[in-house]
């Protein structure tokens, strides 16, 4: 292939690949199957390869899986990203009003606008492309989530109309409502904790390693300020219009105001109709809408003396706390839940609140019997804030947190630094069982289908205890249960067989450790191949890996020296399941058999699926170089501390070419394509 010929594939390679992202991730109707999409990837990465000279950081390669890890790379902001003045005090915006009114000499306007409960970003376009997107950080440097905005499905590449040939654009990422809910859902039937609130589960899923989860995380931006300084307009309303005509999205909800008095009828028309959009607000922003204006009233060292931020009340009610239930996790912590008189809040009927830990009640002083104020502010579990002790009746005491698993009756232990009880029954507890069984059988743990429904089923029959239990379950014994037919006991079966093949790491999340989330669980295991070195890494080992401290260190420790642990982990090995990452089919060769390999920098394969095309090798990935490193896989851009360590310990360093020459050539292809296919 020519060089014409490949720039025109590879245009036409991401658009294909562009559209159809769009496709399945906006409107959920993809046009090609995952693995077409998969192979097109590849084309695209390969001929990106050969013809470096076509890179582009906008090109659905760069957007694919990440090799960020966790920690992003920091950048100063060109303008720094201060924070607006906060009031929940309508007097104060009178206030703001009076002072630009005696400060200002020609007349002005003010625009108001939403405040989006989310997390700031500031992103940069260059020739219409975007080319940066920055979090606010500490205002001066802000972390580059670039790969990420661009999972983004309402945050264009590329703009159109008359763009400046750079600027900035400011705004918020938020999760509507109902990502949140289907995010917090899915988080509960993985068994892992929820999100309190949309702008945390907003500003966590900005900050993910892994580009691809982002971009199902269903996230949605709104643009609402142009620093001055970058693009010439006359109002802050002008710019804001430019902008929307460029396809960057800014919100509808704007209006100019002349006068205190129409600030006072937006903010209270938005106080109520608030609760009819899709995603969560806190406030209403006041700007001076002219910019000679903005200019003249300048900065303080934290914010603009242009604009102001009100606040609208968190919303409360008062109302009985009837009783109070303590409830047990599935880590076996137990949280208190207090059982209100129903009252009306935000738009819906509160029945229940938590009260979060033993602290918090003895913090409050909340007794059964008290009137307490509930709030449901951002979060969507209200939660009870004060008491209103003039209410108090006489007789009430403070409730007395219970010393046994409401559950099981074990004693409930509390370690040094945590907040909440635990009941420490953990192989006996029956929440806590079922719990694991459930997590067990998760979608990203072993897959086996079936949901919490089933797992009581089987639970009250007798027939589980432990995950292994599962795989004992006869057909005769699912169609003896209520509700069981021929087929769904077979598929149920099915999926169990199935799960036999799923790897390793994602076996090792399934134990359900904890602490070990899914990305916790695939470094873990990719970097020492096995259950068995793992059980007999000391905690000094598990804390080589670069996201493990101390306490994910600990718990494995623990779990690994625990004999029913190991007992079980004995039985699911004989059932057949994946307990090393370079077992049975999975081995490719044996090339790198006894290799320690550290990987850095870009390659033409995601880092994850170079790291597993080591495994399949017989290679072993460490993170850090150290004197029993064999040598540095070097990509594109490598970290300088691990050159420099390498140049220092005589380790040699090679790049990805002379990599592949290690490895048995026939193979090579096959193996990377079937890993990052899986
Ligand atoms: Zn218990």
């Amino acid at each position: 292939m020519g060089k014409d010929e490949a720039q025109r594939r590879i245009e036409e390679l991401r658009i294909l690949l562009r559209e159809n992202s769009r496709k399945y991730y906006v409107e959920n109707a993809p046009d090609m199957s995952d693995q077409e999409f998969d192979f097109l990837m590849h084309e695209l990465e390969a001929l990106e390869a050969a013809y470096p000279e076509f890179y582009s950081p906008d090109s659905p390669t760069q957007r694919v899986g990440s090799d960020l890890g966790s920690e992003f790379v920091k950048r100063a902001h060109r303008y720094p990203m201060l924070s607006l003045g906060n009031t929940y005090s309508i007097s104060e915006v009178e206030e703001f009003a009076a002072r630009a009114d005696k400060l200002l000499e020609s007349g002005f306007s003010y625009c108001c606008e939403l405040k989006f409960d989310g997390t700031a970003i500031c992103l940069t376009y260059t020739g219409g492309r975007l080319t940066r997107a920055l979090t606010r950080g500490d205002g001066t440097m802000g972390d580059d989530v670039t790969r990420n905005a661009l999972r983004i499905s309402n945050i264009p590449h590329t703009l159109k109309g008359d763009f400046p040939e750079e600027f900035e654009i400011r705004g918020e990422i938020l999760m509507p409502y109902a990502s949140f809910e289907a995010l917090n859902r899915e988080r509960a039937d993985e068994g892992e904790a929820p999100f309190a609130n949309p702008r945390n589960a907003a500003s966590g899923s900005l900050k993910l390693g892994d580009s691809e989860e982002v971009a199902k995380r269903g996230l949605w931006c709104t643009l609402y300020h142009i620093p001055a300084q970058s693009v010439p307009f006359d109002t802050h309303y002008e710019a804001l219009s430019k902008a929307a005509s460029w396809g960057l999205p800014v919100s509808e909800h704007i209006k100019l105001c002349n006068s205190i008095e129409e600030i006072r009828a937006f903010i209270d028309y938005w106080d109520v109709a608030r609760r009819s959009l899709p995603y969560a607000t806190d406030g209403i922003v006041i700007k001076i809408n002219e910019l000679s204006a903005q200019r003249s009233l300048g900065y303080t060292a934290k914010s603009p003396r242009w604009a102001v931020a009100y606040k609208f009340k968190a919303e409360q009610a008062c109302t009985p706390l009837l009783s109070i239930d303590y409830q047990v996790g599935r880590t076996g912590a137990v949280t208190p839940v207090a059982n209100l008189a129903p009252v009306q809040l935000g738009g819906t009927v509160v029945k229940r609140a938590t009260l979060v830990n033993a602290d918090q009640i003895a913090a409050l002083d909340v007794r059964v019997g008290d009137s307490v104020y509930v709030e449901k502010g951002g979060e969507i579990i209200p939660k009870i804030t004060g008491v209103n002790l003039s209410l108090r009746p006489a007789d009430v005491l403070p409730p007395a947190f219970p010393a046994l698993c409401p559950d099981c009756g074990t004693p409930l232990v509390k370690q040094e630094g945590e907040a909440k009880w635990f009941c420490p029954n953990q192989d006996g507890c029956p929440t806590q069982i079922k719990g694991r069984i459930l997590h067990f059988m998760g979608r990203k743990a072993m897959n086996i289908l079936a949901g919490e429904a089933t797992v009581e089923q089987f639970y009250a029959a007798s027939l589980v205890k432990t995950p292994s239990d599962l795989y004992k379950i006869s057909k005769y014994q699912l169609m003896s249960l209520e509700g069981w037919q021929d087929k769904a006991a077979q598929r149920f079966l099915d999926s169990l067989e199935d799960s036999k093949k799923v790897p390793f790491e994602r076996v090792l999340f399934a134990l359900g450790i904890r602490f070990v989330g899914e990305s916790t669980a695939r470094d873990i295991a990719l970097h020492f191949g096995s259950i068995d070195a793992i059980a007999s890494a000391s905690k000094k080992d598990l804390l080589q890996i670069s996201d493990v401290g101390e306490v994910v260190a600990g718990s494995v420790y623990e779990y690994m020296h625990k004999d029913a642990h190991m007992e079980e982990i004995g039985k699911l090995r004989l059932i057949g399941l994946k307990f090393e990452v370079t077992g049975g089919s999975d081995s490719v060769s044996a090339a790198l058999a006894g290799k320690t390999i550290v990987v850095s920098g870009n390659f033409s394969i995601s880092r994850d699926a170079m790291k597993e095309l080591i495994a399949a090798h017989g290679g072993k990935c460490a993170s850090s170089v150290s004197g029993s490193t064999s040598f540095l896989l070097a990509g594109s851009k490598p970290g300088p501390e691990k050159l420099r360590k390498c140049d220092q310990l005589g380790i040699p360093v090679i790049s990805e070419d002379e990599f592949s020459k290690l490895l048995p050539s026939s193979e090579k292809n096959e193996a990377v394509q079937e890993l990052t296919l899986f």
